[in-house]
């Protein structure tokens, strides 16, 4: 690419396709921009050329400059939170600035979060802090290592602003890359104005983008939604199988595309407790470890109500329709778990007992305070017979011990090697994750730095500083995230 060539070369057609679905708006100008972290992987992935980048990031990137080709827009949407439905929430503070072709002809979203005001802020400033921005960016980098669809970061700005949260917090900016930003809740803000007209061309247009094959079914709404179930089911079976705790699995925080977005009070499960929660505002435990694949369910059933005009003129006929799916999602996820844990165990080919196999090695944990990730881990060097590493993570492994040989007799012949593919010996572990924002917000981002090398790098065996790969030590106070990002 030469100089003279846009350094990205964005092609938007949200904002030409969809009209009367966002408000065009600028970014803040940040005062004193300066480059934090930049995906130079991910730039190279978007095809942008990561040296060009890198000069211009803490410009373009802080809302301080445009870059050619960008036309910011604030996106509508609603969404229930925690249950509750707000008809309007929309981008308060984030702006898409435009699409880019990738390497491997995907198209993608680039977007800021924290550039400032917008139609759509509320009560809010607009803003992030840099916390809260590195905190997305090590989250997201650790799931997409650990195979899970996700937004990921693609630079945080410093923008010299102050934050004002429970205390004064240096602010940042996210630029977050996303297949899109079209949520569940997107399609509610004009379902609940009965705008079928606009949920008509918004349904379209994510066929185009994400269910290309359901233009041409029979019914392509009904295949669109068909197409979300089997993406939303096998992502929070991902999740699941690497204890990923969202936190707030609100409707506007599920996407069409099937990738986690939104890392907010988000935390991983040490020891499995299928009741665990670490969100402060998470008071009934609604989005807890357990609970989320229920919550799936019912999100998608809010994403039926919206797309019931389209899937059949007959009222009484839509909503059969959509039962049909909506019951049979437990089956669905059930089914992508069992595969995640068929990989997790090492399983040889399938057999209809895997389920009740997994079933009862959580059982056999229940209580035990065993470390999910440990465990897993662990359970690699027990193919071999040998538990010593194994059974001390439980208080009480008689259970576990009865459970071992049933599970070996269905082990793959090389199972120990494919559950160390499977089973990451890092994570984000809580309280290295807090270590790395503190100190960043001091501005010191050595012990960030580590920590993103080892969480991108989460199956290797070797090299690992056990600090990576050990829950937090005993004593520390019980882990609780905030919602003030
Ligand atoms: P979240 O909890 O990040 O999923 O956001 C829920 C809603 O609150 C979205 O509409 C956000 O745009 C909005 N929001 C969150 N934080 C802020 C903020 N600091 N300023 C303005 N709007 C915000
Ligand atoms: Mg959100």
């Amino acid at each position: 690419m030469d100089a003279a060539s846009p350094l990205i070369a964005f092609n938007n057609t949200y904002a030409r396709d969809l009209p009367g679905t966002f408000i065009a708006q600028s970014p803040a100008k940040a005062p004193a921009p300066r480059l934090l972290r930049l995906n130079r992987a991910l730039a190279i992935e978007l095809g942008i050329d990561p040296d060009r980048l890198e000069q211009q990031a803490a410009m373009i990137f802080s809302g301080a400059a445009l870059p050619e080709g960008a036309a910011p827009i604030a996106q509508a949407y609603a969404g229930h939170q925690f249950g509750g439905f707000s008809p309007q929430l929309g981008d308060g503070r984030a702006l898409l600035l435009g699409e880019v072709i990738d390497s491997t002809g995907q198209r993608r979203d680039i977007a800021l979060k924290g550039s400032g005001l917008t139609p759509f802020s509320r009560g809010g400033d607009g803003k992030a802090a840099i916390g809260p921005v590195l905190r997305e960016y090590l989250i997201g980098e650790a799931m997409h290592a650990l195979g899970v669809p996700t937004t990921r970061a693609l630079a945080a700005v410093a923008t010299g602003d102050v934050v004002y949260r429970e205390a004064p917090l240096p602010g940042a900016v996210l630029t977050r890359v996303a297949a899109s930003y079209i949520r569940v809740g997107t399609f509610q803000f004009f379902a609940a104005r009965g705008d079928t007209a606009r949920v008509k061309t918004l349904a379209d247009y994510t066929i185009a983008r994400h269910d290309p094959g359901a233009a041409s079914a029979a019914n392509p709404y009904l295949a669109l939604f068909d197409g979300v179930i089997a993406r939303q089911c096998r992502l929070i079976a991902g999740w699941m199988g690497l204890g990923f705790i969202h936190g707030v699995m609100n409707t506007d925080n599920m996407t069409l595309s099937g990738e986690t977005i939104d890392y907010g009070p988000c935390a991983f499960m040490e020891g499995y407790a299928p009741g665990t929660v670490f969100s402060s505002i998470d008071q009934t435990g609604r989005y807890a470890y357990a609970n989320q694949p229920l919550i799936l369910g019912w999100n998608l059933a809010r994403l039926a109500e919206t797309l019931l005009p389209l899937f059949d003129a007959d009222e009484t006929r839509a909503v059969d329709l959509a039962n049909d799916r909506l019951t049979a999602i437990a089956g669905q996820y059930r089914a992508a778990w069992v595969d995640v844990m068929r990989a997790k165990l090492g399983l040889d080919g399938t057999d209809d007992a895997d389920g009740a196999l997994a079933d009862d090695l959580l059982a056999a944990m229940t209580g035990q305070g065993a470390d999910w990730t440990l465990t897993f881990r662990r359970l690699a060097d027990a193919t071999m017979g040998d538990t010593a590493t194994l059974a001390p993570l439980f208080k009480d492994s008689t259970a576990l011990k009865i459970w071992l040989p049933r599970w070996q007799a269905r082990l793959a012949p090389d199972a120990q090697a494919r559950m160390n593919r499977t089973n990451p010996a890092v994570i984000p572990r809580n309280h290295l994750v807090e270590d790395a924002l503190v100190a960043a917000t001091e501005g010191d981002m050595v012990p960030f730095d580590r920590l993103l090398a080892e969480i991108t790098d989460p199956f290797a065996e070797t090299h690992f500083n056990e600090r990576y790969t050990l829950p937090a030590p005993q004593g520390l106070a019980p882990y609780v995230t905030y919602c003030g990002t």
